[in-house]
């Protein structure tokens, strides 16, 4: 977008909230916070988060941090914390200062005794199904705990006992004391600490008690004076409980807003979802060219441009809703148009002999780099008797729209020649393993001299000079729409698609295999296969085994002419 479009594009509901802010004196300048739990690795969702979050402080000059959410030591993990470091920078972000909420672990019980001596919490030795019990429901009050009405003294010695490890897991928790018959469940005496005897993976085995989500989120955005605590719109019930505890311990008071949360078709966005995917085998990795993770789509061949776009063309919305995964691939083609160099391969090889072309004779042609900037350049494609098509570019007899390659119909061959079909070499199956066609020497280059046309332009490489590449060409990962919704008795595993990676053997034009691994600032190399798609080299490529895998295919229709 340029910047005359984004200034007359409307603002988002929580630009005009910041700027109302700042027009108020309320802030002078405003700071984000992004707040991984890292307990698996980023989606696309958590993209969303982000271009929001480090998006907003940018355009209005303020700062972003990097919060690590580590409240919970049994499912967090070193190698999750370096892999959204990694994920934020790819996007394109940096923070303003890195911190984890396990840094705040002293200053958080500090708070909570602060709470203790104000009367306004208590230690309860229920079991966990006991308070669960206690709550009640939404139309029915809560009853009070046997333990609600300890001493402050007898708090902070239980308290301070269950710090130093005398009690065991689950044996008591620290609860705010609020109103059991709240209408908001939230503050039926929330939970604000728990007995955990686990190794944290920052602070090791310091601590035995860790804070609940909603006693440790508000108050680390407080230390960090954020200004605009952004977060997805189930948490609007938290909401009030956030600004309880603010208010409580009176300190700086940050504000919590929400917005709808991305989902997408074809696709599940829950990290444990995710993670049972990886660890049960059904993908290779979190970085599965079909996850929906960010390394996923990285290695898959998206660009950060590309999901930045995708992030700023669905806007942030209040309500939920689905978005369709054929808006991502359009943002990823809108850009891959402008940026890929194009590469001639073949993915299903039939071999073509020109029978009227000398045998021996070889010749170089000259092919358009990038037909949307000139400043790309020409490459040089080798041609020679024998070629690869497609094998669905051609049809013995050729049906009313078939403009391909057919017995007696002329076809070009991009940057080449017009060449016609004269006959064909069957195996004993009946399966095509050869075309004879002649070709025009008068239409090198692809135009006729007498001004002929041809409706249909195809793609090919030289035989003799074609290198054999492995090709992954991916599907959905699932192949219904709403993979979380399945039936009775089953889960979101039985919408898996079956068909969602093939593995196919290529020839390619010699140019594919030297990269320009500068082209793109993370070192990928993207390329247009011609007709084909866009696709990238895998992680796993080497020069002895080249591997491609398919982003995304053309939006093409063969049906039209392709020059
Ligand atoms: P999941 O439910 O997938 O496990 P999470 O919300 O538990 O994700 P966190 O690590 O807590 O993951 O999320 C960090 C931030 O990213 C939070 O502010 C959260 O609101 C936001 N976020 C997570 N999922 C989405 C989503 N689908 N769309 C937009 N923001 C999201
Ligand atoms: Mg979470």
């Amino acid at each position: 977008m340029n910047d005359n479009a984004a200034a007359s594009k409307p603002l988002n509901f929580l630009e005009e909230i910041i700027e109302t802010g700042l027009n108020e004196g309320k802030y002078t300048s405003i700071q984000t916070r992004f707040p991984p739990e890292p307990n698996g690795y980023l989606h696309i969702g958590h993209a969303k988060s982000i271009c929001l979050n480090f998006g907003l402080a940018k355009k209005y000059g303020g700062k972003t941090n990097l919060r690590f959410d580590d409240t919970n030591p049994v499912k967090e993990d070193t190698e999750y914390v370096d892999a959204i470091q990694e994920d934020i920078h790819w996007l394109g972000f940096d923070w303003a200062e890195m911190h984890y909420a396990s840094d705040y672990f002293e200053q958080l019980y500090e708070w909570a005794c602060k709470l203790i001596r104000k009367g306004l919490a208590y230690v309860d030795d229920q079991t966990l199904e006991e308070i669960r019990a206690g709550r009640g429901t939404v139309t029915t009050p809560g009853t009070n705990s046997p333990w609600r009405n300890r001493s402050i003294e007898e708090n902070l010695d239980l308290f301070e006992r269950m710090r130093k490890g005398e009690f065991a897991d689950g044996s008591k928790v620290l609860r705010a004391k609020i109103d059991m018959a709240h209408p908001n469940m939230m503050f039926r005496d929330p939970i604000m600490y728990r007995i955990l005897h686990a190794t944290h993976h920052r602070t090791g085995d310091q601590w035995c008690i860790y804070p609940m989500y909603d006693y440790a989120h508000g108050q680390s955005d407080s230390i960090e004076h954020i200004t605009h605590s952004i977060c997805t719109l189930e948490f609007d019930i938290h909401r009030p409980l956030y600004d309880w505890f603010i208010n409580q311990l009176d300190i700086w008071p940050s504000h919590q807003y929400e917005f709808a949360r991305l989902n997408i078709n074809y696709t599940v966005m829950s990290k444990r979802k995710l993670l049972q995917l990886v660890k049960e085998g059904y993908v290779s990795g979190w970085d599965d060219p079909r996850m929906p993770t960010i390394c996923g789509f990285r290695r898959r061949g998206y660009t950060p441009e590309s999901i930045r776009a995708f992030c700023e063309r669905i806007g942030v919305a209040k309500r939920d809703n689905i978005i369709d995964y054929s808006l991502l691939e359009f943002s990823l083609r809108e850009h891959l148009n402008r940026t890929a160099l194009r590469r001639m391969a073949v993915i299903d090889p039939v071999k073509v002999v020109i029978d009227n072309y000398p045998v021996d004779h070889e010749e170089m042609l000259e092919a358009v780099n990038n037909p949307e900037d000139a400043a790309d350049g020409m490459r040089e494609v080798p041609f020679c008797r024998e070629l690869y098509i497609e094998r669905d570019d051609f049809m013995e007899e050729a049906p009313k729209k078939y403009f391909r390659l057919a017995l007696g119909q002329e076809v070009r061959l991009r940057y080449a020649y017009f060449v016609t079909a004269q006959s064909v070499e069957k195996d004993a199956e009946g399966r095509i393993t050869c075309i004879h066609c002649t070709y025009d020497p008068a239409t090198r280059g692809g135009d006729a001299p007498d001004g002929r046309k041809v409706k249909g332009t195809i793609h090919w490489v030289s035989a003799r000079h074609a290198k054999e590449v492995e090709v992954r060409l991916f599907d959905r990962l699932f192949s219904t729409e709403a993979p979380d919704e399945a039936p009775e008795g089953k889960t979101f595993l039985d919408n898996l698609n079956p068909t969602s990676l093939r593995t196919v053997t290529a020839q390619a034009e010699p140019a594919l295999l030297t990269h320009d691994t500068s082209r793109f600032a993370d070192g990928i190399a993207r390329y247009q296969f011609e007709r084909m798609g866009y696709f990238c080299v895998d992680k796993e490529s080497t020069p002895e085994h080249p591997v491609f895998n398919r982003t995304a295919t053309l939006k093409d229709s063969w049906a039209k002419s392709n020059k």
